[in-house]
């Protein structure tokens, strides 16, 4: 039975790391729950962050029952027959465009809860399109030409606003921060002076290793001492369990070796239900014990070197592109043999399906005294119910 275990120690480390940046800045960080909902760690994660943010409703909800602290939430468009319970639940809500704070900002103010704006600062950086939310004729955010034109339309009213929203960064480093806030306070900065708070996003690969905390912590404190009345904010996901958590999986069959010379091997966990990210963003993961091959680093023809015990792992599924990555082990592998593929806990457990009716893996964590406790268990109810 595959499982997931998410590394409560591993957790904790990170955590750590994120106060320590939030201690000598001043910033608030947030868990962005898209990334990792585990409600099994929010009252260690809540010792360490300001509280949670929210793709949706049932995040936020999520968020506002299980963690406490703020509760902020962004969406691209709200439902309207959501915004009541939301309004009940956040204390910070983002809008995607002007229209959105003139439908919803009243309200929102009535209720109590602070109003942003995401903004688009137009600096591209993430490296991947589809992780870009600053390419053109992106959909995320409000440019500054945009909002220039709507505020000009007659009869068009903006409600007051208390924030800016931006978020442009995909697993990087201080440098990208730097470029899209130069450019953000080039377009938006003579708002700042009405705004309470501003929110940088997630994307920020803070515990990553090699990460440029220190330089993180002098850009967050320049920007601070200019604009002392501001709350900053920071969101990240990815790096709150960024490296902890595994995803155990095994060996159902290992295939003979095929024409291209590599071995397939099936495993009883899916790229497709399991790991979607790894086929959609796509990524090779990384399995415990054993090397990455990419396929451009194999040698072609006759006498051409390969890496030894060289498998290509795939799911269980029907579909042709299920195909985890290529790997070369240090030993021969069996049936039954274990694989542990690395860095799960991020973007895997909110983001698995039960495509071709394959079950969910468990979901375990193993405490910092060494237990693993099985937090959840999946079955055909559970992909019953969703069909
Ligand atoms: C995805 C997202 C985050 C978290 O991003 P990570 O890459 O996981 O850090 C934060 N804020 C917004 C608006 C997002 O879309």
């Amino acid at each position: 039975m595959p499982r997931y275990v998410i590394d409560e120690a591993a957790l904790r480390r990170n955590l750590e790391v994120l106060k320590g940046v939030a201690d000598k800045t001043g910033v608030r960080i947030l868990l962005a729950q898209k990334a990792f909902s585990c409600p099994a760690t929010y009252p260690l994660c809540a010792k360490y962050l300001s509280g949670t943010t929210a793709s949706s409703l049932f995040e936020a909800k999520h968020g506002h029952d299980n963690f406490g602290g703020e509760t902020h939430v962004f969406a691209p468009a709200f439902i309207p027959g959501e915004m009541d319970e939301m309004l009940g639940l956040v204390d910070h809500i983002v809008f995607n465009s002007p229209r959105q704070v003139a439908l919803y900002g009243e309200n929102a103010h009535a209720r109590g809860v602070s109003v942003g704006l995401r903004v688009n600062p137009e600096v591209s950086v993430a490296t991947t399109p589809a992780y870009d939310p600053c390419s053109p004729g992106s959909r995320l955010g409000t440019t500054r030409t945009a909002l220039d034109s709507q505020l000009a339309t007659p009869d068009f009213r903006l409600p007051a606003l208390d924030g800016l929203h931006f978020h442009c960064l995909c697993e990087q480093g201080v440098d990208e921060l730097r470029k899209v806030l130069a450019g953000f306070e080039c377009r938006f900065g003579d708002l700042l002076p009405q705004m309470k708070w501003v929110n940088f996003g997630g994307g920020h690969h803070i515990t990553r290793e090699g990460y440029d905390i220190d330089g993180l912590v002098a850009l967050l404190n320049d920007f601070r001492a200019r604009h002392p009345h501001l709350v900053v904010y920071l969101e990240p996901g990815e790096a709150i369990a960024l490296n902890a958590g595994t995803l155990e999986a095994s060996v159902l069959e290992v295939q003979p070796v095929g024409a291209d010379g590599v071995a397939n091997v099936i495993l009883d966990v899916s790229a497709a239900c399991h790991m979607p990210d790894v086929l959609e963003m796509p990524y090779t993961p990384p399995i415990l014990g054993a090397m990455k091959v990419e396929d451009g680093e194999l040698g072609r023809g006759k006498g051409a070197f390969r890496p030894p015990f060289l498998y290509r792992f795939g799911g269980p599924t029907c579909l042709a592109g299920d195909v985890i990555g290529m790997y070369s082990f240090g030993k021969k592998l069996a049936e039954g043999d274990a694989v542990v593929f690395g860095d799960m806990a991020i973007y895997t457990m909110v983001k698995n399906n039960t495509f071709n009716g394959l079950n969910l893996p468990d979901i375990a964590i193993r405490r910092e005294n060494g237990c693993i406790e099985t937090l959840r268990h999946f079955g055909y109810d559970d992909f019953a119910a969703r069909i």
